[in-house]
């Protein structure tokens, strides 16, 4: 089942792209032969089997690093706040390092803390490495298989083909992208950003910890030991190229639960927006200042908040909220002074999400003038993720190892709606991802569940 495909997985199905030589992995999932949810797939490829209980044991043992938010008495039944390069991260990322050299691999760390594990293959094919690419650090109310479990995934697809003695025509790896979370150090899949050129590596390096300003990326890299000396970059002369990048992370979402099926054969990502709205009006008595001599900036906020929601809905799209700040000597008798809060627009489509975008602008400038003596406001854009579709050929492989491992009714063609690193390893090196449900699509949450049936 799916999440072995990371483990089988290694015929090497050739894809030529761009007049460019690749190879994609065909990963086909196959758990444990013991197990009751084993599947007796015909060998479509190498014929090796992940251990699925060696990879869920694996995967909760390297949660001991951030466990936090327990809601059951189970050993297992914590969330996490694991966020980027904080201490328990780097024991994580300790533990990944000694993991992947026993494991064969050789190890580079770039700029960015970026770790390149890579399994040397029979050195008959010159071309830079296939990885399997995720992340280890969470959400601060995280669960324990966003992100971690695709590192997981991999670290198993390599055990079982150490075990196997099998040795793949071309190089094969794992990365383990730094802050993809982007919770930390406010810019999410901000590191493999920097690797595909679209975010300048200085600029990333300054990001600030989210809740203390004396603390950046850099100095936190450096305090780890993670400032690498390679460049951060797929440039193969400077920095590491890869040769394509795939992907295995929960869905995070309902669709594949809903409908019953095992896999989601990734065909892209949906486009998205953050921007951080600072709206600035007048401190006031809340007893003696008449409403239409007021200028109330969390008013005005709270109507542009609703109103984005009402223009996303009437587009298909998606708007959310996730930060709304007042001052801190806000007082229950006072009209705040300032209000800021962030807005999160999506759609599978750029031109929705330009749509939206202008739409809310155009209604935030009225609400700014609709009550009292008004308000102004100002924003950022903080973060502008186009559309991503991902490479056919790389698709076309999953394809086939899903139809191999659950048969065409077992697996689902989807859209994430989640940014992922192989949004920005697509513009590089041919992409996809491969989704497994998750319990009630729930995510970015302590209860956050993936069941070991499922891998
Ligand atoms: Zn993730």
């Amino acid at each position: 089942m799916p999440v072995s495909m990371l483990a089988r997985a290694v015929d090497m199905s050739r894809a030529v792209a761009a007049g460019r030589q690749c190879q994609t992995l065909r990963w086909s999932f196959g758990a444990s032969p013991t197990r009751q949810f084993s599947t007796s797939s015909p060998r479509l490829s190498s014929g090796l089997k992940i251990n699925a209980d060696r990879l869920n044991k694996t995967l909760h043992e390297t949660c001991q690093w951030g466990a936090a938010h327990r809601y059951g008495s189970g050993p297992t039944q914590t969330g996490m706040a694991r966020l980027a390069l904080t201490d328990d991260d780097a024991r994580a990322r300790r533990w990944f390092a000694e993991e992947v050299k026993r494991l064969g691999c050789s190890l580079t760390v770039d700029q960015m803390g970026n770790m390149f594990a890579k399994r040397p293959g029979s050195g008959n094919i010159k071309a830079p490495m296939i990885a399997m690419g995720s992340h280890l650090d969470t959400q601060p109310r995280g669960g324990r298989y966003d992100g971690i479990l695709g590192v997981m995934a991999a670290i198993e697809a390599l055990r079982t083909m150490e075990e196997n003695g099998y040795r793949t025509n071309f190089d094969v790896g794992i990365v383990n992208w730094t802050n993809e979370e982007g919770a930390r150090f406010p810019k999410s899949m901000v590191s493999s950003g920097v690797w595909a050129g679209a975010i300048p590596v200085e600029k990333a390096w300054d990001l600030a910890d989210v809740f203390d300003p004396a603390t950046t990326m850099k100095s936190e890299l450096q305090k780890h030991g993670y400032l690498g000396e390679m460049a951060c970059s797929s440039d193969a002369s400077t920095g590491v190229p890869l040769s394509a990048h795939f992907e295995l992370h929960i869905e995070q979402g309902p669709i594949l639960e809903r409908a019953n099926k095992k896999i989601g054969v990734v065909s892209g990502a949906q486009a998205y927006k953050w921007f951080t709205f600072t709206v600035v009006g007048r401190d006031a008595h809340t007893g003696t200042t008449p409403l239409e001599a007021r200028s109330d900036p969390l008013l005005a906020a709270a109507k542009m908040i609703a109103r984005s929601h009402t223009i996303a809905k009437e587009h298909g799209a998606l708007a959310s909220t996730g930060i709304v700040k007042i001052p801190v000597n806000s007082s229950t008798n006072t009209i705040a002074s300032q209000t800021s809060f962030t807005l999160d627009i999506r759609h599978p489509e750029d031109s929705v999400v330009a749509e939206v975008e202008k739409l809310c602008l155009d209604s935030f400038h009225q609400i700014a003038k609709e009550d009292g003596r008004g308000v102004s406001f100002s924003w950022t854009l903080d973060t502008d993720s186009p559309a991503v579709k991902f490479d056919k050929e790389c698709i076309r492989a999953v394809e086939a190892a899903a139809d191999n491992l659950v048969g065409p009714d077992g697996w689902l063609p989807v859209t994430s709606g989640a940014g992922h690193d192989s949004v920005y390893t697509s513009s590089k090196c041919p992409t996809t991802m491969i989704f497994v449900p998750c319990r009630d699509g729930v995510s970015h949450h302590p209860e956050e569940y993936c069941s070991p049936e499922d891998w």
